[in-house]
């Protein structure tokens, strides 16, 4: 084997001999991999294939030793590190070019205790994988809507999810972490212990440390609830969207509703109620009922399904491999012309995979207090999301453009804030202390300054320490 480059923190490489390579690889319980090993394209690869990182190292974790034992070789060399959930972010900050990325995918262990209605999760999981094993007890807590989606980039930086306004974001479900900080320490972060770290895990990302256990709070949710799509034709998209604006002012907290633009398969442009109910079904019926009767849906696809079933909806609107650029913000008001500004741009979208939405907040969100978690800002009671998928390259440009565009005409609606976890932060580094507002993003950086004051995790919504 030759000498491996390696990526630093410094901007230059440096030359890693062999033995020290294998040094290191002794040391794991897990796998090291490196390029031209057989796993290697496949562990480099991400939800968004627009990403093509060449990592000098990938170390695929067994456990919080192999975490802590990479994170003191990268620290000690000062490498440049990415770490992987599920790889969904849409910037792909789970690799790097050159650097070490410690992957832990591999590490899904999972404990449901149904007597305390709580359970401990390991960071490789995703939400298909963790709403399986609640469901088999009958229980859940809120979730991502996109069954590939990993669990730990998704609950650090907030968590949205059906359940939201009945059980609060995920990271109002979270009861503590353990995890590995830049010195390599485990830590367990709770309401009780390191509280000023547990802050940070709820909202802030991976900036303090890599976290090796998530123990959550869980509820009786399903099997069966209320759930689907109603979709209208975009002609029709003013009254519908004012029609959402109307019913989502009184909704009760165990149904969401998002208002989402999309195109179906026989390429009509569309918009569509998405819709989850998760109390008793029977009660759900009539709280939906006014959705169902709204206008002429082309069609009406909500009924009762399994809570998973409802959970795994969002895979195919969002598959592994296509190109994607994102844009977000959070949102005060649906005036009517910004219901104008969103048919207009979506209605030049550049490819059937693009989707625009409105993500209705509120409920047990806001409840909870502005500075009890990081979590960006809870007043919104709505998200924009605008998402650019597409699958041939040569359309990038297109694409990349009309997101941008949409995002700019839709900026005299919303607010300054945006949900981390939608930012793509390939050209959106300078957007970080607006997302948080002043006030948090400050408690933030003091936070960074103590638990990470190097940056060893810099691959991420970075915030910056002033050490
Ligand atoms: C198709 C799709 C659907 C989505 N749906 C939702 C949704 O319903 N609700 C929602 O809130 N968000 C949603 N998101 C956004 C999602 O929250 C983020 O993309 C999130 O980063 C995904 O987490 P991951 O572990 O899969 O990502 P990764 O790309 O693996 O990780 C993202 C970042 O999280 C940090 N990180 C990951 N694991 C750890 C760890 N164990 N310790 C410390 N830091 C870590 C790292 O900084 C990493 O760069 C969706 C994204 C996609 C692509």
């Amino acid at each position: 084997m030759e000498d491996l480059r390696v990526a630093t923190t410094t901007g230059t490489d440096t030359v890693l001999e062999e033995a020290a390579v294998e040094e290191f690889k002794a040391g794991l319980r897990g796998e090291l991999l490196r390029p031209g090993d057989e796993s290697y394209e496949e562990a480099r690869t991400v939800w968004n294939a627009m990403i093509d990182k060449r990592p000098a190292l990938i170390t695929r974790c067994a456990g919080a030793a192999d975490v802590i034992h990479s994170i003191n070789f990268a620290r000690n060399n000062e490498f440049l590190v990415a770490v992987r959930g599920g790889g969904h972010d849409v910037a792909g900050t789970a690799v790097c070019d050159g650097g070490l990325v410690i992957d832990l995918s591999r590490m899904k262990g999972i404990r449901v205790d149904p007597t305390r209605r709580t359970i401990r999760a390991e960071p490789g999981l995703t939400w298909g994988e963790f709403d399986q094993e609640t469901q088999a007890f009958g229980l859940a807590t809120t979730g991502g809507f996109v069954p590939t989606t990993g669990i730990a980039g998704l609950t650090l930086g907030g968590g949205l999810g059906y359940l939201m306004r009945r059980f609060g974001l995920v990271c109002d479900n979270l009861l503590s972490v353990d995890i590995v900080t830049a010195e390599a320490q485990l830590l367990t972060a709770s309401e009780t212990e390191n509280e000023d770290l547990f802050w940070g895990v709820r909202g802030g990302g991976g900036n303090f440390g890599i976290v090796t256990s998530f123990e959550y709070e869980v509820h009786p949710v399903g099997p069966m609830v209320l759930g689907g799509l109603i979709l209208h034709p975009l002609a029709r998209a003013k009254e519908t969207a004012q029609f959402y604006r109307e019913f989502t002012s009184t909704s009760p907290d165990e149904l969401t509703t998002y208002l989402a633009f999309v195109t179906s398969p026989d390429g009509q442009p569309m918009v569509a109620f998405v819709i989850c109910y998760s109390g008793p079904v029977d009660e759900g019926e009539e709280v939906i009922r006014p959705l169902r009767e709204f206008g002429s849906p082309v069609a009406d696809m909500a009924g009762p399904m399994p809570y998973t079933a409802i959970q795994a909806l969002g895979g195919d609107l969002f598959p592994h491999g296509r190109w994607n650029y994102w844009k977000s913000n959070f949102v005060q008001e649906l005036s009517d012309k910004a219901i104008d500004t969103m048919i207009d741009q979506f209605s030049a979208a550049p490819s059937p995979f693009c989707v625009a939405a409105f993500e209705h907040l509120g409920g047990e969100v806001s409840r909870v207090g502005e500075d009890e978690t990081a979590f960006g800002d809870r007043s919104a009671p709505y998200t924009l999301i605008i998402t650019s998928g597409w699958v041939d390259p040569a359309e990038t440009e297109r694409n990349v453009e009309w997101a941008r565009g949409f995002w700019e005409a839709m900026q005299p609606f919303t607010l300054d804030t945006v949900y981390v976890n939608y930012m793509d932060i390939r050209d959106e580094a300078d957007r970080i202390k607006a997302a948080y507002g002043a006030e948090k993003y400050e408690r933030l950086v003091s936070l960074k300054n103590k638990y990470d004051p190097t940056n060893l995790f810099r691959l991420n919504k970075n915030i910056q320490p002033t050490v």
